[in-house]
């Protein structure tokens, strides 16, 4: 039997009231093979299709440069404790090159630019102007890089950055050598800019309360994010993490579903994303994929394309297959979401 409180959170949330902080925990902590939890992806997957009108939104990722990073994250191939990551660095032709491979078909929501957590901003900046000369005015520039102050931000701003993601991260502060007041200080910072927040659950393992996904998903919606998301950590064999293991692609999407679900208390929340791309996910309230390329930080190859990184026919053709219809650029145009077969099928007459 379906428990009563479940089914009035979720009736809830079909009629526009997201859950509460006791009712995420509650969400949570069902076991990913339960019928209840499929209850619950199927909600969320509502929610959102009716919330997004069945858009999805393709964006890519560029990692410009890797080496030893001094946040350590246990969690991440460039942690400088453990890392045997080689230092690479893409030359500004090399990004721009791949900015326009990414923009080539014309439905680009954004590009994204990742650096580590340090990062020289001049050098940044001279990049950003590059590619956004290079790249058509309705794909937006992102930026994943380390924590910065309000003159940064606003110095990325009217540089032409449209938006930053950003994460206090699950047991931010103990898996890794940053500190969750940095980390919010740098969300404010971004909002005051005027940019637009991305923010995720991430990284999930099994070894996370639904206690401590429900406080740390929140963060997101306390801050107004643009976007929200979840990821799971991914097994890297020489990680400190490693021993801990690597939960499910259906166990993300319950908590892609929650995720969908609690930002409904938040108005500036336009769009749910699943990394890495996966169909449970895009089928259970997400609607955002992420195309890479260069480095990757779930990835021990240089280049993730061809890797870990789905390619942005691969990403396309998911989004597809998971129903959604049109994809949304980054002036708010949509396109037709058009498989790939039949975007290189000759016209017929
Ligand atoms: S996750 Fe980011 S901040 Fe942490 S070690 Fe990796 S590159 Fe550095």
């Amino acid at each position: 039997m379906i428990p009563a409180r479940l089914q009035e959170i979720l009736s809830a949330a079909l009629g526009g009231a997201a859950p509460s902080r006791d009712d995420c925990v509650r969400l949570l902590s069902f076991a990913e093979t339960s019928i209840e939890a499929g209850m619950i992806r199927a909600t969320g997957d509502a929610v959102s299709r009716k919330r997004f009108r069945n858009e999805a939104i393709l964006l890519g990722q560029i990692g410009i440069e890797t080496f030893a990073c001094p946040a350590n994250c246990r969690f991440c191939v460039f942690g400088k404790g453990h890392t045997q990551f080689p230092e690479t660095r893409l030359t500004t032709d090399e990004i721009v090159s791949r900015a326009q491979t990414f923009a080539s078909g014309g439905d680009l929501y954004a590009l994204f630019l990742m650096t580590m957590h340090e990062f020289e901003m001049d050098r940044l900046l001279d990049v950003v102007a590059a590619v956004r000369a290079a790249i058509p005015s309705h794909t937006q520039i992102v930026v994943n890089i380390g924590d910065f102050d309000r003159v940064q931000a606003g110095r990325l701003r009217q540089a032409g950055v449209d938006g930053a993601y950003h994460v206090c991260r699950l047991r931010e502060g103990i898996d890794s050598d940053l500190t969750p007041a940095d980390r919010k200080r740098t969300f404010r910072a971004i909002r005051d800019a005027g940019m637009d927040f991305y923010y995720c659950c991430e990284p999930i393992g099994p070894e996370h309360t639904p206690e401590e996904l429900a406080d740390q998903l929140l963060l997101g919606v306390e801050y107004g994010c643009f976007q929200h998301a979840a990821m799971r950590r991914v097994y890297l064999l020489n990680s400190p993490l490693a021993g801990r293991g690597q939960i499910t692609e259906l166990r993300l999407a319950q908590v892609v579903a929650v995720v969908a679900l609690a930002s409904m208390a938040c108005p500036e929340t336009d769009n749910i994303a699943v990394h890495e791309p996966n169909l449970i996910g895009l089928t259970s309230g997400a609607n955002v994929v992420y195309a890479e390329t260069g480095a990757n930080p779930r990835d021990a190859a240089t280049d993730t394309s061809g890797h870990r990184g789905l390619d942005i026919a691969g990403a396309r053709k998911m989004l597809h297959e998971a129903g959604f219809t049109a994809l949304r650029r980054g002036d708010g145009s949509t396109v037709p979401l058009i498989p790939e077969t039949m975007r290189q099928a000759p016209a017929q007459c």
